[in-house]
């Protein structure tokens, strides 16, 4: 609460915000930006310029509509808020987070570094945006339907849906209540659990035939640059295939492993049916995320290895 009374004055008193989203941005990071954008300039009447060092996949394009995110910090601004980044080096500005300019960060995520000057972190909150919402909620902001579309679409993608284990009763309560302020619920379903290329679709078949259950009880799959390449698909369409691997009984934890086209292996992981803490083990890695989905990217390559064994009669 104190952060939070510090990173209001600290806004009243700013001129130009720069709002950060996360690099290989999704739903929660870029619906907290673009609902922060309009808050901030409708409600207090601030220049705000929306930040994202990576470019968006066209199913997110719902969430921005008509506002723009640059790639690139603009020039002159006194203020810095990033929305759902762990550490600074997700919104790619390192330098420009460790200037004099305050930075407020705004995240969910329990391996958070709290980097800001002022930090705002819930770990138990579902997602970035639920917190958004439970903040604005409390000092009685009122805003756009598309607003709350902003909101409720993180909301959907941080709960896969309302199936991961973050759903609590109070993000039913909210996402009803996003709804009755006119969140397009269709148009965030369609886009973001409805529409594949065939790209995708050839790409997450891959995924799901490599997929093995080792003797420890992990479900590991991988693709390679190579495989990548064959499906003509892009490294971010393969975003929500581990929800289909982390659905094997046996399996207490699941690991996807891909190489992108710059020479690194994004690993992914999930907690399955057990108590792992997949973002203690990313952290390792110098990665992070939730106790029950984490990742990290680590510059290298995938090289198989085939183990055999003789069991002796
Ligand atoms: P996903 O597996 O869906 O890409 O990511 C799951 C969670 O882990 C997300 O909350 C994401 O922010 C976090 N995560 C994924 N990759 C990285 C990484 O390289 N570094 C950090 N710090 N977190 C990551
Ligand atoms: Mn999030």
């Amino acid at each position: 609460m104190q952060e939070f009374k510090k990173a209001l004055e600290k806004i009243r008193d700013a001129n130009h915000i720069v709002l950060i989203s996360h690099r290989h941005p999704d739903a929660d990071t870029i619906g907290a930006n673009i609902f922060m954008h309009i808050v901030l300039e409708n409600n207090f009447h601030k220049k705000v310029t929306s930040v994202c060092a990576d470019p968006l996949p066209a199913t997110l394009l719902f969430i921005t509509d008509d506002f723009v995110i640059q790639s690139e910090m603009p020039k002159n601004y006194d203020c810095i808020i990033t929305v759902d980044c762990s550490t600074k080096e997700q919104t790619k500005f390192t330098n420009e987070m460790d200037s004099k300019i305050t930075v407020i960060n705004i995240d969910h995520h329990a391996t958070n570094t709290m980097y800001g000057d002022i930090n705002i972190v819930d770990p138990l909150a579902a997602s970035a945006t639920e917190m958004l919402y439970t903040i604005f909620e409390n000092l009685g902001i009122k805003y756009s339907r598309h607003a709350a579309t902003c909101l409720l679409a993180g909301i959907y993608n941080d709960t896969g849906s309302f199936m991961h284990s973050n759903t609590q009763k109070g993000t039913y309560i909210t996402a009803g209540e996003l709804q009755s302020k006119g969140a397009d619920i269709k148009t965030i379903v369609k886009n973001l659990f409805k529409t594949q290329s065939i790209e995708q679709l050839k790409l997450w078949g891959k995924v799901l035939s490599n997929a093995r259950l080792n003797g420890k009880g992990t479900l590991v799959s991988k693709i390679s640059a190579d495989e990548l390449d064959e499906t003509n698909a892009s490294p971010r369409e393969l975003a929500g295939v581990i929800n289909y691997l982390n659905c094997v009984p046996e399996s207490k934890m699941t690991m996807l492993l891909s190489e992108d086209l710059n020479g690194n292996v994004q690993g992914s992981m999930r907690s399955g049916n057990g108590d792992i803490d997949v973002s203690s083990l990313c952290e390792q890695f110098g990665g992070g995320g939730h106790k029950k989905a984490a990742g990290f990217t680590i510059p290298g390559k995938i090289v198989s290895q085939e183990f055999w064994r003789i069991n002796a009669a």
